[in-house]
């Protein structure tokens, strides 16, 4: 079973909605709670390690445990290095990093003990390219990247792989946030010049989480019309 943080919407949603039509039986975890239609939604807030741990226990006692873990969930708080707080920075990290730590620690035990499992984190392209008003964002997603390599060694002798994917622009709430003119500035650095569909990215994360992608572990995989040119 495939449990994706942040699930209730954007790209989370898609990858629970892909899981699904895999066949994997999926549970969505958000601070709202909520979850698409006929999935089981918890309140899990990836910034407090006790709401993991609940989280995961009521998705456990529902499907047994979690063979698939999606690290979606992520907050953006951008500004100038000049006035970014260190408020600002603290929470973006500690949401977007610190929660990826806290929901894989809490998923590798049981699929330590299975000898199977998935993590796939979601990062960005920013992780590389780096973002003006971003070094708190970008910072968080560049951790997870050395983050998901170390467990891809530590675990690799369990059957657990770790990976990474690297949204470019996606048309989802996070960026309906931006101003037209942010928007168009993204887009413009895509070679394709448009923005991904939330769908881009759950194609590569359920192929990740299925049996074929066993040797693919460590990997860091862009899903950006070619802004990064694969790095
Ligand atoms: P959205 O803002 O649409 O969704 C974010 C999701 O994360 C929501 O489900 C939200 O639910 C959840 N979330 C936020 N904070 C927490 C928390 N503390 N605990 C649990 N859940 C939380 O964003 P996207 O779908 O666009 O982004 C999904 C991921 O993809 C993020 O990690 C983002 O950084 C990354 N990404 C997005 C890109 C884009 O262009 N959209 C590009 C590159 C990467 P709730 O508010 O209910 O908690």
């Amino acid at each position: 079973m495939a449990l994706v943080t942040g699930g209730n919407r954007g790209i989370g949603a898609a990858c629970a909605v892909a899981l699904a039509a895999a066949g994997d039986r999926v549970a969505v975890a958000s601070r709202g709670g909520s979850a698409p239609e006929g999935m089981l939604g918890v309140r899990m807030d990836v910034a407090n390690t006790e709401s993991v741990d609940k989280a995961f226990a009521e998705v456990e006692a529902e499907f047994g445990p979690v063979e698939i873990v999606v690290s979606n969930a992520g907050i953006v708080r951008d500004t100038l290095l000049a006035t970014m707080s260190e408020d600002a920075f603290q929470e973006v990290v500690d949401t977007n990093l610190l929660g990826a730590y806290r929901v894989a620690k809490r998923a590798a035990r049981p699929m330590m003990r299975m000898r199977r499992g998935r993590l796939i984190f979601v990062s960005s392209v920013v992780a590389s390219t780096g973002g003006p008003g971003q070094s708190n964002y970008a910072a968080s997603k560049a951790g997870l990247i050395g983050f998901a390599r170390s467990l891809a060694r530590e675990l690799a002798p369990r059957n657990i792989t770790a990976n990474v994917v690297a949204p470019g622009p996606i048309r989802t709430d996070m960026t309906d946030a931006l101003t037209e003119a942010q928007r168009a500035a993204l887009t413009a650095q895509v070679p394709g010049g448009r923005m991904g569909e939330p769908a881009d990215v759950a194609a590569l994360v359920a192929f990740l989480a299925s049996p074929q992608a066993g040797y693919i572990s460590g990997a860091l995989i862009p899903v950006d019309g070619g802004l990064s040119m694969g790095h």
